[in-house]
């Protein structure tokens, strides 16, 4: 199982854009990230979890989506992922449209490691571990499981750690909303991974960004020989339309209840 790095399949179980039908798709992000054979999941980083059949691997919810009623819940449900099927979460940032669903989570499912920024508030940190999570503070870069790393926190007044998944066909990126900027958050990933950039997903927020901004993004893109595209979140319409354009096939429409599974693309 140890070679699941290409066989991984990303849904977008919570976005502000639609794309599957009945889902709640209020402002936030969450996604959850497995194996594409439900057996495989994602390799655990050490041999020892394996010969202890602690798991035949990870599964991770990236970020949670607002606090809105039930809405990471309901979506999850909808789409057939049980909370109980995550093994680790982790949180990109603090604001609430990404670490709302936190709670009601962990009151179904509290057996899961949390990588949060360290810069988080006490307060949060303690909310989660009283419910029965574990807390793993992230400062700079490091392994979350096999093939699977984060950014580090990012940015300097609000910090903002991505996720960076190895694969076979080259590295996926998944951002929650690009505060510490795309093209700063692109760069770093580039500095810590000698490889080849495959997928962007999540949020850029360029919601309020001119073209002629947005363009030289797209175009920083095409030097790096990024090969897919999925903005989303807070990335705004006019964003996606240009990544789309400039992008064609290799742009992908992401939306709540998207399903990406990499041996497609
Ligand atoms: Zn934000
Ligand atoms: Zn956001």
């Amino acid at each position: 199982m140890a070679d699941t790095g290409h066989k991984i399949s990303i849904t977008v179980t919570y976005d502000n854009n639609p794309c599957e039908q009945g889902l709640e798709t209020d402002w936030g992000f969450a996604a959850f990230i497995t194996g594409t054979d439900p057996q495989a999941r994602l390799a655990p980083v050490s041999a020892f979890a394996e010969s202890t059949g602690a798991g035949a691997g990870k599964t991770i919810l990236f970020d949670t989506g607002p606090a809105t009623a039930n809405s990471l819940l309901d979506n999850m449900q909808k789409l057939a992922i049980e909370p109980d099927n995550v093994d680790m979460v982790v949180l990109s940032h603090i604001h609430g449209d990404h670490t709302g669903g936190l709670s009601s989570f962990l009151e179904k499912n509290p057996n899961v490691t949390v990588y949060l920024p360290k810069s988080f508030p006490k307060k949060f940190k303690d909310n989660a571990r009283n419910s029965g999570a574990k807390i793993t503070e992230v400062t700079e870069s490091e392994q979350i499981c096999e093939n699977v790393y984060s950014t580090g926190q990012l940015g300097k007044w609000l910090k903002e750690q991505s996720l960076i998944i190895r694969t076979d066909k080259g590295l996926v990126v998944i951002i929650g909303c690009a505060h510490p900027g795309i093209v700063n958050i692109i760069n770093t990933v580039k500095d810590l991974m000698e490889d080849d950039i495959f997928l962007v997903m999540g949020g850029f927020h360029l919601e309020w960004a001119t073209k002629g901004r947005i363009e030289k993004i797209i175009s920083t893109f095409k030097q790096w020989h990024v090969q897919y595209v999925g903005p989303c979140h807070c990335s705004g319409q006019k964003a996606r339309s240009l990544f789309e354009k400039h992008f064609g096939s290799n742009y992908i429409n992401i939306g709540a209840g998207k399903v990406i599974t990499l041996a497609d693309l």
